[in-house]
Parts: C-alpha cells; structure tokens; sequence
C-alpha cells in the first residue's frame, strides 16, 4: 500500500481531549492533524462546570487562558440541600494549589480550547467526518477514512489520511469505541437540562446539589444571566407535554423558594434538552495504531461535574507518558507506545478512579427516593458533611479533582456509613436499640453492595 504520511498522529474529534491533547503534542513538535466535524460553536448541555482539579490540569498544561473572556463565573464549592430547610455549606479545600472552580457556557469554552488548538505550533485543522479506521493487513491502524463537505449541497469527498499514531476522542457517543473497546455502556438515567435566566440562587458562587425525590437536582451559574439546571429523571423518559408536568408538579416545589419563579419561566419559554448519564469503564489501549480517551473510553455519572477533570489530567498524562525524551518517532515505535500506554493506563487511575467511584456512588445515595435503607445512607452522608472539618474539606477535594487518593476515598465512604450506622443505633427509645442495631448492620452491608462492585469494575478494568 503506498501511503503519503504527512502527520506524526491525527486526533479525531476537537471537543475537550480532542483540542488539549493536540496543542499539548503540536508544542512537543508533533506534526498534529486535528480532525472535527463541526467546527461551529457547540451548543450542549454538558461540560459546563470545571472543578479546580481541571483547572490546575490546564494551568499544567499551559492553557488555563482558555478560561478567560467567556463570562466564566468563579465557584468556591457546593452547597447540598436535603430539603428546603437543611443545607450543608462544603468549601473547596484552600490547601491544594487551586481552590476555585469555574462555570461556563460550554460552546463559549470549546471556542477557546479550539483557538489553543489552531495557534498551536504543528498543528493542521480540517472540518471533516472521520467515517473509518483505516487497518493494515494485521490490524494495525494506519491512519483514517474521512467524508469532507467542499461546499454546502456538493457531494462529499471520501479520502484516507495516514499517520503512525491516531488519537480517538469522538466523545460519549463514539462510533469507534466498539472496535477499541470490550467494555459496554451502561445507562443509569438523563438529566434534563434548561437555562434559568437572572435565577437568584441562594449561595452565590456555589454549585448546588437538591436532594430531590425521586433523584437529584444540579444548578450553577453559567454566566452573568444565565443559570443552568440538570433535573436527574431515572428511569424511562416522560415524552412532551408528560415531562413538563413532572417538571412543574414534581421538581418545582422541591427547589430552594427563590428558584422558583425563574424555574416555572423558563419551562414555559426555555427548551428542554436532555442527554444520557452514562457509565464507561475504561480500557487498555492495546491495538496498534490507536489510542482511545476521553469519553469514548471512560465515563461517569455527571453529578459530581468531574468528566473534564478527568479529561486534562487524561491529556497532562498522554503528553508526559509520549515525550519526545521517550518516543523520538512514532514511526516503527508501536511497542515503545503500547508500553506507555500500560503505564498510562495505570497513572490516570490514580484521579479518573476517585472520580469515578465518588460519582457512582453519591448518585446511588442521592437517589435514594424512597428505599428506606439508602435513605439511612443518604442521611448519614449528609450528617457527616454537617461534622465540618476533614469530614467535609477531604470528600470535597476528592469530588474537586484534588487529591488523586483512592484510598482516601474509601475510607471515608465507610465512614460515612459507620456515622450512618452509629446515629441509628444511638436514635430512638431504648427499647428500639436491637432493631437498631440490625438495622445498622444492614446499613453497613448496603454501603458495601452501593460501593465495592464499583470499586471492583475499576480495580478490573
Ligand atoms: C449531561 C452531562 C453534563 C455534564 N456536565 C459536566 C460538567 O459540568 N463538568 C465536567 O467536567 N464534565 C461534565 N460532563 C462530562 C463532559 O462533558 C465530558 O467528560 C467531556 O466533554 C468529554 O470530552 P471528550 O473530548 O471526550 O468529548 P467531546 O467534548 O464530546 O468531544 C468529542 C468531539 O468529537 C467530535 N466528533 C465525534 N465524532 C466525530 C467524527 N466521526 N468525526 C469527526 N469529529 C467527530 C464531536 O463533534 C466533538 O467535537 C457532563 C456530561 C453530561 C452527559
């Protein structure tokens, strides 16, 4: 096969790996083909907020500018509210580098990161859909099929790039992933999204997190008007004119009073989006030829905000585990990358791990709606967030992205449900203690059937 290869790797997809990773190799003197199908500003209801873990990855990597001029609003932590009277104020930690995250409208972010991308030595854009992964006779990637559009209403033009290396970052719905990877997609529920203008949210500043029945409520402000709410629905999704009744008669009351007004405008005049809330475990990158990251590779619910977190650290690794120091070429190197690769694989565990399991495991507690021992769960959790001190600033930084500590993690989530099990041993009249003290244990046991299956899954993957 005679092949004209120009680039060092081809990147397909300019979201949030996508953009990073190129401008991070093309700076490394990588020849960078960056391919998107739409370079046009994206308008999702994803990837809007950016804990201060993501934002210490991009000051790494030296793009944390993409973050100005984009009417980004500051975020110095969360505030949960388990009903409209009792909330928990938890702060971002002060003592790790970053201590404030950032909310935005995710097109306006994308448009910066694709600035970096363009501006960036070595690096070549082209709007185009990559169609295929071109193989050769044993497997190996070689470079890609791509469709591309010359002008609106002409035929497209089918052509194959080559490059030793291609990087897979086509995002949630990945049309590669299947042949990269043997892990499968699970959905647990949608979030719904829509923009509440001048909402007055109680905590300025604050992500907010509802403890509505029968699942969550996320709300943050975007911009100088604009506040963006994700209503978790489980289960199947009401169609139409179903949903807005839900909306309006199930979640609206369950709001912080000052929402409200802002909250039955915008269901009247705003339109409602929605997207999967999905769960990837991550795979090895074994085949020749190709990398896979980002969401096409690894995913978690979206409650804790941590998809991007994950995605910059994904890239801070990539670019560190590829050097030049250690990969001169990628031409004739694919054992050296395969290599890296393992160990790369082994590095981003350290955070994408934390956020992972942290992610699945409060939405399991959040969601408690009405199983009476989660709930116990539930209110153990916020209970312990109500202890102040390290029981809220650690599980806080390990939502945040700082403190890559899988074992951090864990031993606070089984303190969570050892201060669950104690205040219901100890609550209620004495007769009640040996019905307690069962109860307690089966606490314990649902923390262990809520969390260690997760765990395993990362631990195995
Ligand atoms: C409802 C929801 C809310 C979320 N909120 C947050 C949040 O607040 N904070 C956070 O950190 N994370 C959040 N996330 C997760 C976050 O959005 C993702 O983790 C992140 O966007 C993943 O980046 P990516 O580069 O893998 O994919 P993307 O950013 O989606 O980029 C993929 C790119 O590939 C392009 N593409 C796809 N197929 C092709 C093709 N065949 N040819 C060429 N181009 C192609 C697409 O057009 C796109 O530009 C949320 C997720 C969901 C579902």
């Amino acid at each position: 096969m005679s092949q004209d290869i120009e680039y060092d790797i081809i990147v397909v997809g300019a979201g949030v790996v996508g953009c990073t990773a190129a401008a991070a190799l093309g700076r490394d003197g990588r020849k960078v083909l960056l391919i998107e199908r739409d370079w046009s500003e994206p308008d999702r209801i994803v990837g809007e907020l950016l804990q201060p873990g993501g934002v210490k990855a991009l000051k790494e990597l030296g793009l944390d500018w993409t973050l100005d001029g984009i009417d980004g609003i500051i975020h110095d932590g969360y505030v949960v509210y388990q009903n409209p009277e009792d909330h928990v104020l938890l702060k971002y930690p002060t003592d790790r580098g970053v201590s404030q995250g950032i909310a935005f409208h995710h097109g306006k972010f994308i448009m910066n990161l694709r600035k970096a991308a363009r501006q960036a030595p070595n690096v070549t854009t082209l709007e185009a859909t990559v169609t295929a992964l071109a193989t050769d006779e044993t497997d190996k990637v070689v470079g890609v099929s791509v469709s591309t559009k010359t002008e609106p209403g002409a035929e497209p033009v089918l052509s194959t790039i080559y490059a030793p290396l291609t990087l897979v970052v086509d995002g949630c719905f990945s049309k590669f992933r299947k042949d990269l990877s043997p892990n499968k997609v699970t959905i647990s529920s949608h979030f719904v999204g829509m923009v509440l203008k001048n909402c007055n949210l109680p905590y300025k500043h604050h992500g907010h997190v509802i403890l509505c029945k029968p699942s969550p409520v996320l709300l943050y402000q975007i911009g100088t008007d604009d506040t963006r709410i994700l209503m978790d629905v489980p289960g199947k999704m009401p169609t139409g004119g179903e949903l807005k009744t839900y909306l309006k008669d199930t979640i609206g009351p369950q709001l912080p009073k000052s929402v409200q007004p802002s909250f039955y405008e915008a269901i009247e005049s705003e339109r409602l989006r929605s997207m999967p809330n999905q769960w990837l475990p991550s795979a090895m990158n074994k085949q020749e030829g190709v990398i896979l990251l980002g969401d096409a590779n690894n995913m978690r619910h979206p409650l804790t905000g941590g998809g991007m977190t994950v995605a910059f650290w994904d890239v801070v690794h990539l670019r560190d585990h590829l050097h030049p120091k250690i990969i001169p070429t990628f031409q004739n190197s694919n054992t050296l990358v395969r290599s890296q690769m393992v160990k790369l694989h082994r590095k981003r565990k350290e955070l994408s791990s934390v956020i992972n399991v942290l992610a699945q495991a409060l939405y399991s507690l959040f969601s408690a709606n009405d199983q009476p021992l989660m709930m116990e769960l539930q209110k153990g959790c916020f209970g312990y967030f109500q202890l102040g001190g390290r029981c809220a600033s650690t599980p806080v930084g390990l939502l945040a992205g700082l403190r890559p500590e899988p074992l951090t993690l864990f031993n606070h989530f089984f303190l969570v449900a050892l201060y669950a099990s104690y205040t219901m041993t100890t609550s209620g009249p004495i007769y009640m203690v040996p019905y307690n003290i069962v109860k307690s244990i089966l606490v314990l046991w649902t923390a262990c059937v809520v969390i260690l299956p997760v765990i395993w899954t990362e631990i195995r993957a």
